[in-house]
């Protein structure tokens, strides 16, 4: 268990981000479904909102997947004696997707995690009212 109020070195939260908990913390969830985060950690009530990951997550699960799948792809070709497209769609295609769904989340905890390090907030986004074009 971790106090709250100790320090928490930098691997140690991108640790626990990767592994959906608090960064601060670590005992408390990060997301309430399979990416939706929750807006408070449930266990020491870091506030988690003005945290917002927004694209990276997926920029950085699309490029892991494609730096696996991509050589496995030419490699297979290389060496596969040319074989059917249809192979290739019926190893490639559910690899890739299982590596994304499996990927997304953890790294989506872990770019939410270096920002809580980094400090690294955001405001919340203006409700579109007139305040906002002002
Ligand atoms: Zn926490």
């Amino acid at each position: 268990m971790n106090h709250i109020g100790a320090p928490v070195d930098f691997w140690s939260a991108i640790w626990r981000g990767w592994r959906g908990q608090c960064p601060r913390c670590g005992e408390g969830s990060l997301f309430c479904s399979y990416l939706k985060m929750q807006s408070n950690c449930p266990s020491c009530g870091l506030t988690l909102e003005p945290f917002r990951a927004d694209d990276a997550p997926a920029y950085f699960t699309i490029f892991a997947v494609g730096h696996v799948v991509v050589p496995l792809v030419l490699a297979f070709e290389r060496f596969g004696q040319e074989p059917p497209l249809w192979l290739h769609a019926l190893l490639w295609l559910p690899l890739s997707v299982v590596m994304a769904l499996l990927l997304l989340p953890r790294i989506k905890g872990a770019v939410i995690a270096l920002l809580w390090t980094q400090s690294l907030s955001t405001p919340k986004p203006s409700t579109g009212g007139p305040s906002a074009l002002s």
